[in-house]
């Protein structure tokens, strides 16, 4: 027998990439919640979800789609969270757990703790899942399998609540960790937040080439290249909230990366093999340890 669901209605805000996976696998399982209801910013949107049948019912409305929801959760860009809690605080039921699936920590509890109405629990979680696509097509019902989903809740968060996100997750298919947040962020910094730096940039220094040299590189992009295009591809509203609203951690460890990029450059500059080896021995070594880990 299905196990009873875990609330009764929730309420997706924004439903791209991430929101239209969980509405997906909400509708297809049954056990998340009896009723999904969806919301976007733009009536393109809405319009898109309700011919994908992704959710039971659209509100363009905030207040009105979190209204009667003990479950709502915010799958917008971090940077959209402050207007949109401001907008739906007065709406919230009393006792409805309030959780989130940002890429960034400490500024989703920096801006929507504050409007947390007394008796609404709020739990931020972030999975750790994604594409380079976006919008309510580009979601599909095994994103999360097999990948981590980390809860950061504020101190003294009712645990009952904590514990319906994260059975929520895990019927996702996710694996799940509670952390501090301040230490999520700095954890993103290197394993995302960085790579994603770097790969925009790296675009624009190939971009910014000659005409020339441009059309080779597109003609023979080798692997390397090809894997970066990838995830510069990504959305960028999305990753521009991140990095506004991951600054310190992102410019700690850009600020780290900087460095060893010029022992890099100083071991190559002075032919020294023995470094230059070392440091890619290091890199397969890491690439075997995801691939043990089932992260690859
Ligand atoms: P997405 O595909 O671009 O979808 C964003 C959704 O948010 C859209 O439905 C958009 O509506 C809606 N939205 C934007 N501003 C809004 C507002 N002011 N009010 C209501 N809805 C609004 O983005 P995503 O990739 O799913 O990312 C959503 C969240 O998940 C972000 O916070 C991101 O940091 C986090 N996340 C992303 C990934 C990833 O790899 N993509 C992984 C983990 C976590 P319209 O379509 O109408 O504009």
């Amino acid at each position: 027998m299905a196990d009873a669901p875990i609330f009764k209605r929730l309420a997706l805000i924004g439903i791209g990439l991430i929101g239209s996976s969980v509405a997906r696998i909400a509708m297809q399982r049954g056990d998340l919640a009896g009723e999904v209801v969806a919301s976007a910013r733009t009536q393109a949107t809405l319009d898109r979800v309700r011919e994908l049948g992704i959710a039971h019912r659209i509100e363009a409305d905030l207040g009105r789609a979190v209204e009667g929801a003990d479950c709502v959760m915010l799958c917008a860009p971090v940077g959209a969270y402050a207007e949109i809690a401001a907008a739906i605080a007065p709406h919230l039921a009393p006792d409805a757990v309030l959780t989130d699936v940002g890429s960034t920590k400490q500024s989703v509890i920096r801006d929507v703790g504050p409007l947390v109405p007394e008796g609404v629990h709020f739990v931020p979680a972030h999975p750790i899942a994604g594409t380079e696509y976006s919008g309510p097509d580009s979601g599909f019902t095994t994103l999360f399998e097999g990948r981590w989903t980390l809860l950061t809740p504020p101190p003294g968060t009712d645990e009952a609540a904590v514990e319906k996100i994260a059975e929520l997750w895990r019927r996702c298919g996710s694996l799940v960790e509670t952390m501090e947040p301040g230490h999520h962020d700095r954890v993103l910094a290197v394993v995302s937040h960085l790579p994603h730096l770097i790969a925009f940039t790296i675009c624009g220094t190939a971009d910014d080439l000659e005409d020339e040299s441009r059309q080779e590189v597109l003609q023979f992009a080798a692997s390397g290249f090809r894997d970066f295009t990838r995830i510069a591809a990504s959305d960028p509203t999305m990753w521009r909230d991140v990095f506004l609203n991951n600054r310190e951690a992102l410019l700690e460890m850009l600020a780290r990366f900087t460095e060893d990029a010029q022992a890099m450059a100083r071991a190559v500059r002075w032919g020294d093999a023995a470094y230059i080896e070392d440091k890619i021995l290091r890199g397969r070594k890491i690439r075997r340890s995801l691939i043990e880990l089932k992260q690859a």
